[in-house]
């Protein structure tokens, strides 16, 4: 293990101890996230899934719906509708809240998802207005410009549930156990209050924005607030993470459903993932460049190591691509300084706030980070790309970028 002013690196991958979800090392200086995804070549996954099903059924025909299942135009959607419906035969409620900045091909694979799994669905859109008001307090007490469409889709299911009284809530992956190794797959962690606002919403809740001098008011926030813990018991709420029960491999899951559906791909700016966040303008854009300046990292680094955890990349490979794309410039500022009318040299402020000084420094007036993956020159990034094989759909729509579409036009008809 490498100790350079007491940040440590895995020997394996390339978290460190400023990873934001809290990373462990073992007595090798092998991180937590890699002991952890270990256990996906080890485990009795059919066991494991005859465990999900026996925890289900207890939920089936209790009420109108079996289940809800919190949905998006990307990120494995499909996937678990397909695992609910025709694995684990559950009749789900599908519950999605507009993260308002949608790409139209993730409008256009929500609407075609909808129509393949004949469910009924749900959907949050918020004023426009208010998504400004509280864009402009997040940003300026933590730098994000994401907090609404975390703390949205983690809230609004849970509401939902407590509602119509619906226990059971099915999600996919539980970024914490499959990232950086917080539990083992047998600890079957639940969704928690606790783990939502530590780590999902950066440690604030909706009630923190109040009293600060921001343009907020209760009115604002009531769709951000988590169900009382009274209203969560009455009611039974519980949810499961299907990434406890089944092998998770993001890739190898939309592969399957890109040949099943017709789940279209998105090429993206800063990274060679095609299925993940496809469904939004910002996550891979300007959310992502907050990220690297916040924890020296971005999610091309996610997106390497999970390939590499699965030997489907070699570390130096890695390396490349990570220095590749981590200097991407991305497109979408305007847009969302435009929108949220902050300006750029607030912009420019927060992130000077928010940069991490352990991982940046600063050398005639420009900043580096300090420690960087070294790659092998030899390599030839096409031939890396092509032999990993993200697969890139035509797209049967062209995107606008200068404004925000907060619906799809038209339905999509699946016979075609
Ligand atoms: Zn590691």
């Amino acid at each position: 293990m490498k100790n350079t002013s007491e940040i440590k690196f895995c020997t394996k991958c390339f978290y460190n101890s400023e990873h934001p979800l809290k990373i462990t090392f073992d007595s090798q200086g092998v991180c937590s996230g890699c002991r952890v995804h270990e256990e996906k070549f080890s485990l009795d996954w059919k066991k494991r899934l005859k465990q999900l099903k026996k925890i289900v059924n207890k939920f089936k025909n209790k009420n109108f719906y079996d289940c809800i299942v919190p949905v998006t135009g990307a990120k494995d959607s499909f996937f678990i509708l397909d695992v609910v419906k025709n694995k684990l035969g559950l009749n789900p409620l599908l519950v999605n809240y507009n993260i308002h900045h949608n790409t139209l091909n993730g409008l256009r694979n929500i609407g075609l998802l909808r129509t393949l799994f004949d469910c009924d669905y749900i959907q949050k859109t918020v004023e426009p207005n208010k998504i400004r008001r509280i864009n402009q307090a997040t940003f300026d007490k933590f730098g994000s410009i994401y907090w609404h469409v975390l703390a949205g889709s983690t809230t609004f299911p849970v509401q939902i549930a407590t509602k119509y009284k619906i226990p059971l809530i099915i999600w996919g992956v539980h970024q914490g156990c499959d990232q950086v190794g917080m539990f083992s797959h047998l600890d079957e962690v639940e969704m928690t209050r606790k783990y939502r606002k530590e780590h999902d919403l950066m440690g604030f809740e909706a009630e923190d924005l109040l009293g600060e001098g921001y343009d907020l008011t209760e009115n604002d926030l009531l769709n951000y607030y988590y169900p009382s813990n009274k209203d969560i018991s009455k009611v039974g709420v519980i949810g499961v993470y299907l990434s406890n029960y089944i092998k998770w491999d993001t890739k190898k899951q939309h592969e399957e459903m890109l040949k099943k559906y017709k789940y279209e791909t998105v090429l993206q700016e800063r990274t060679f993932d095609s299925y993940n966040n496809i469904d939004c303008i910002h996550y891979n854009g300007i959310h992502d460049y907050i990220k690297l300046i916040k924890c020296g990292y971005s999610k091309i680094t996610d997106h390497v190591i999970r390939e590499m955890r699965f030997n489907r990349l070699q570390r130096d490979e890695g390396a490349l691509l990570i220095n590749h794309y981590e200097s991407k410039n991305t497109k979408d500022l305007d847009l969302l300084l435009n929108f949220n009318k902050i300006s750029y040299e607030k912009f420019n402020k927060i992130c000077e706030k928010i940069r991490n000084k352990k991982l940046w420094r600063k050398k005639n007036n420009k900043f580096s980070l300090k420690f960087r993956s070294k790659s092998n020159k030899k390599n030839n990034l096409e031939q890396i790309e092509k032999r990993l094989s993200f697969f890139k759909t035509k797209p049967s729509i062209i995107q606008d970028k200068s404004k925000y579409n907060l619906f799809n036009k038209s339905w999509v008809d699946k016979s075609k």
